[in-house]
């Protein structure tokens, strides 16, 4: 099972947690996933700047220096041998009697990371995967990334219970984003995007994907859009840290465009997967 990161410390993965852990009890904490890949972090930087501004969204201060953080991490992934897998790294409120309102200022928040061996969906990737649609019910500040992921859990159980990778969640008829994974659309060669408000989360992967975009010289649009063009859509992929980029092929039994994944999509794989192998060798 490897070694926890424990605040300052590397101790042994064992009951860790008290019963009154601020995250335990209320979800009162913030949270990365932070993909690795032949033993090298991919965007580590970029994560842990999102964590700090999560923290500072809730109003949490971090129990230690970004650098100091980042040396940790690398230390974790070293001791832990991990090659093909994620960091997932949380910090709670702490521990406290239980109030709901924020602890006295002398109890200090929990850090922990360790560490998880999971291998990229290549076949999904490859071949497409499919989704279902379902009504999202999350609070108005999806772009802290918080704790606090009931809705996301029972949306991607729908999804499980349905064979398909994954859950697309729309505010009324408006796509926003998926249960684990940010989503986008191709339609005569524009690529869209829900726009990084408070709606969504800004995906690190998102950002890597329209950076590529850019370069790749296709056109992007951050812009809402329906079910309906959803629907209509000639692509659709959704993006996250170590699922990387899949193709959805179905949405709720219905064919989006060809069926297969299509060119442009294709192209921004390629692109992403030039990165990762750039990772590799530097
Ligand atoms: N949206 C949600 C709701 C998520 O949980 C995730 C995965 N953390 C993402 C988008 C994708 O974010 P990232 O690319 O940073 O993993």
């Amino acid at each position: 099972m490897g070694k926890v990161l424990y605040n300052q410390q590397f101790v042994e993965r064992s009951k860790l947690i008290d019963i009154e852990d601020r995250g335990y009890q209320f979800g009162d904490g913030i949270y990365e996933v932070i993909g690795v890949y032949d033993g090298a972090f991919f965007l580590l930087d970029e994560h842990l700047q999102r964590l700090k501004r999560s923290a500072k969204e809730i109003q949490l201060s971090l129990p230690y220096e970004l650098t100091e953080l980042k040396e940790k991490l690398v230390e974790l992934v070293s001791l832990n041998v991990l090659t093909d897998g994620v960091v997932y790294l949380q910090i709670t409120r702490g521990e406290a009697e239980r109030w709901h309102h924020f602890p006295h200022e002398s109890v200090t928040p929990i850090l922990i990371a360790y560490t998880k061996i999971e291998e990229t969906l290549d076949e999904a990737s490859k071949n497409g995967a499919s989704a279902v649609l379902t009504e999202d019910i999350r609070w108005l500040r999806c772009d802290i990334k918080t704790l606090n992921l009931l809705p996301n859990v029972i949306a991607k159980q729908k999804a499980v219970e349905n064979n398909a990778v994954e859950a697309i969640l729309h505010r009324g008829d408006v796509i926003t984003e998926a249960s684990a994974s940010n989503v986008f659309m191709v339609k005569d060669g524009k690529v869209f995007t829900h726009p990084a408000n408070n709606y969504i989360l800004n995906g690190i992967t998102r950002q890597k994907v329209l950076e590529l975009c850019d370069k790749l010289q296709i056109t992007v649009q951050e812009e809402a859009f329906t079910i309906h063009d959803l629907l209509a859509a000639d692509e659709l992929f959704i993006t996250a840290t170590k699922l990387d980029i899949v193709p959805i092929i179905q949405v709720d039994n219905q064919p989006i465009g060809s069926e297969i994944p299509g060119e442009t999509t294709k192209k921004i794989i390629q692109a992403f997967h030039s990165s990762l192998q750039a990772l590799r060798i530097s």
